[in-house]
C-alpha cells in the first residue's frame, strides 16, 4: 500500500470529472488526481453521448443515401443495409480515440490517473482498489463525479434475454427488429429515431400523456409526428406491466403487455429486442467506506445533496453532475465540475452561470431548447412575446431536403430581452449556443441582429427571424 498526499481528489473520470481535475491541475495549480474504476470518458464516452451519436450518424448516413436519388445519386434503396458488427467497431474506434485524447490532456496537465474503485474513508482519506492491490489517497478535498446509472423497471420480465438498458443497446452487433421502447424521454427518442432510421420497427411505450414531457410542447407533437410518418409507433399513456418470452409459434423473442391508462385496454405488443429507457439514477453504490468515514452526506433517494458551491453537509467534500441528481447532462457537469474546482481554489465567483442550460436531442431533426418555454412564462406569470420561424424559407434547409421544422424565441415583453428559444430544425443542437449566450447576456433580440451571419447556412435563420 503506498500513501499518497493530494490537494483534490476527484473520483469519477466522467465530463464532469476530467473537466475538474484538469481545471483544478491547471489553473488553479492544484496537486490533483483522478480516480476512475472503468475507462476515462464516463457515460457520456463510454455509453452515452458519443457511442450514440456515431449511431445517429450512421442513420444520418442511411436517409442520405435513400434520398440521394432526388438528387441524381442513384442508388437502389434496397440494396442499403447496415452492418450492425462494423458500426459498433466503428463506435469503439471513436470512443478509443477520444479517451486517447483524454488522457493525453490529463498528463499534460499534470493530474494524476488511478485506474481502480475508490471507497471514502473520511473527508480527508480514499481506498482505492485496483488490479493489483489497494492504494491509500490523503487528500485536502475530495469531488465526487460519479455519475448516474439507468433505472431498472420494477416489472415482471426485465432480465429476460434481450431485454436491455441503453448501455447493453449500445454493444449490440445485430439490428433487432421490431423494438420495442420503454419510455419517450430523450434516451428513448434517440434510439427510435436511429432504430428506424437504421430499418428497425420501432414502438415507444410512454407511462405520459405525451413523450418528452419535460420539454416544450410543440417540439413534442411534431417530433412524435414527424417519426410516426417513419413508421415508429407511439403508444402514450402506456402503463407497462410485463415483459413474457413469445409463445413458440410467434416469430419474435418476446412480447410486452401494457394497459392504456385512458381506456383501461390491455394490449401485447411483439419484441425482438425491448430497450428500457425510463429515467437515470445516481451512482453511489459502496462510494463511502460504512465502518469508517464518520459522517456520510445527506442524500435525498440517492441523491448527495450539495450547497450552491457544490460542497456536501460534510466539510471537504463535493459533489457535482448526476450523482447530485438535477439536469443528467454531460455539459451541465462539465459546467458544475468547472465551479466546484473554482469554489475549493476559494474564488468568490463562480465562473459559470448554471441556470441557463441547453438542452438537445439529437433526433431526426434535432431539437434544442434553453431558457424559458412558453407554458413556464405563463406558469411564472411573466409576460412574453413570441417570435417563430418556420424553417421553409431557409435555402440550406430547402436544398438538403430537411423536414419542416421551426425556430421560436421568447423575449420579455416589457424589455424585449430574450428569455427562451425553442428549435427543431437540422443543426438545432449546434446553433441554440446563441440563445444561451444571448441569454446569458442579457441581449435584446435587436441586439442579436447587430451580427451578420454567412449566407446560405442554417444558422442565418436567427439573423433573418431575428432583424
Ligand atoms: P427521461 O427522464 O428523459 O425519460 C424517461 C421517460 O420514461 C419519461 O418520459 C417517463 O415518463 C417514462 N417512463 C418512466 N417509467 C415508465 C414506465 N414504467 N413505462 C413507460 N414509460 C415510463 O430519462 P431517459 O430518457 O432515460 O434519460 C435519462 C437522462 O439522461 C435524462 O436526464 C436525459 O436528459 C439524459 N440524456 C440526455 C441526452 C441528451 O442530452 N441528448 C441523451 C441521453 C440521455
Amino acid at each position: 500500500m503506498s500513501d499518497k498526499e493530494y490537494d483534490l481528489a476527484v473520483i469519477g473520470g466522467g465530463p464532469g470529472g476530467y473537466t475538474a481535475a484538469i481545471a483544478a491541475s491547471s489553473k488553479y495549480g492544484l496537486k490533483t488526481v483522478l480516480i476512475e474504476k472503468e475507462n476515462i470518458g464516463g457515460t457520456c464516452l463510454g455509453h452515452g453521448c458519443i457511442p450514440t451519436k456515431t449511431y445517429l450518424s450512421a442513420a444520418d448516413e442511411v436517409q442520405a443515401i435513400k434520398n440521394g436519388n432526388r438528387l441524381g445519386v442513384m442508388v437502389n434503396e434496397a440494396d442499403v443495409r447496415i452492418d450492425m458488427a462494423k458500426l459498433h467497431a466503428y463506435k469503439n474506434e471513436v470512443v478509443g480515440k477520444l479517451q486517447d485524447g483524454i488522457m493525453q490532456a490529463l498528463t499534460h496537465a499534470k493530474v494524476d490517473y488511478v485506474s481502480g474503485t475508490a471507497s471514502i474513508r473520511s473527508n480527508m482519506a480514499i481506498d482505492v482498489k485496483t488490479g493489483s492491490g489497494s492504494e491509500l489517497i490523503k487528500t485536502s478535498k475530495i469531488l465526487i463525479a460519479t455519475g448516474s446509472e439507468p433505472c431498472k423497471l420494477p416489472i415482471k420480465g426485465v432480465d429476460l434475454p434481450h431485454v436491455y438498458n441503453s448501455n447493453e443497446m449500445l454493444e449490440m452487433t445485430e439490428l433487432m427488429s421490431p423494438l420495442v421502447i420503454i419510455g419517450g424521454g430523450v434516451i428513448g427518442l434517440e434510439f427510435a429515431s436511429m432504430y428506424s432510421a437504421l430499418g428497425a420497427q420501432v414502438v415507444v411505450l410512454e407511462a405520459m400523456d405525451r413523450i418528452l414531457s419535460n420539454m416544450d410542447r410543440d417540439l413534442a407533437v411534431n417530433l412524435k409526428q414527424i417519426l410516426s410518418k417513419r413508421s415508429v409507433k407511439f403508444h402514450t399513456g402506456a402503463e407497462v406491466s410485463e415483459i413474457s418470452k413469445a409463445g413458440f409459434r410467434a416469430t419474435t423473442a418476446l412480447e410486452v403487455k401494457f394497459k392504456d391508462k385512458k381506456t383501461e385496454t390491455e394490449t401485447t405488443v411483439p419484441a425482438q429486442t425491448v430497450l428500457v429507457a425510463v429515467g437515470r439514477k445516481a451512482s453511489t453504490e459502496d462510494l463511502f467506506d460504512k465502518n469508517c468515514i464518520p459522517t456520510i452526506p445527506s442524500m435525498e433517494r440517492g441523491r448527495i445533496i450539495v450547497n450552491d458551491r457544490y460542497e456536501t453537509d460534510v466539510p471537504g467534500i463535493f459533489a457535482i453532475g448526476d450523482v447530485t441528481g438535477g439536469i443528467q447532462l454531460a455539459h451541465m457537469a462539465s459546467a458544475e465540475g468547472l465551479n466546484a474546482v473554482a469554489a475549493i481554489a476559494g474564488k468568490e465567483q463562480l465562473p459559470i452561470r448554471t441556470d441557463v442550460v441547453p438542452a438537445c436531442v439529437f433526433t431526426d431533426p434535432e431539437i434544442a431548447s434553453v431558457g424559458l418555454t412558453a407554458d413556464e412564462a405563463k406558469k411564472a406569470g411573466i409576460a412574453v412575446k413570441s417570435i417563430k420561424y418556420v424553417t421553409g424559407a431557409n435555402g440550406k434547409s430547402v436544398l438538403t431536403g430537411q423536414e419542416r421544422g421551426f425556430i421560436r424565441i421568447l423575449t420579455e415583453s416589457e424589455t424585449g430581452k430574450v428569455l427562451g428559444a425553442q428549435m427543431m430544425c437540422a443543426r438545432a443542437s449546434d446553433m441554440i449556443g446563441e440563445f444561451s449566450s444571448a441569454i446569458v447576456n442579457g441581449l435584446t433580440v435587436d441586439q442579436i441582429s447587430m451580427a451578420i451571419r454567412p449566407h446560405p447556412t442554417f444558422n442565418e435563420m436567427i439573423w433573418e427571424m431575428t432583424r
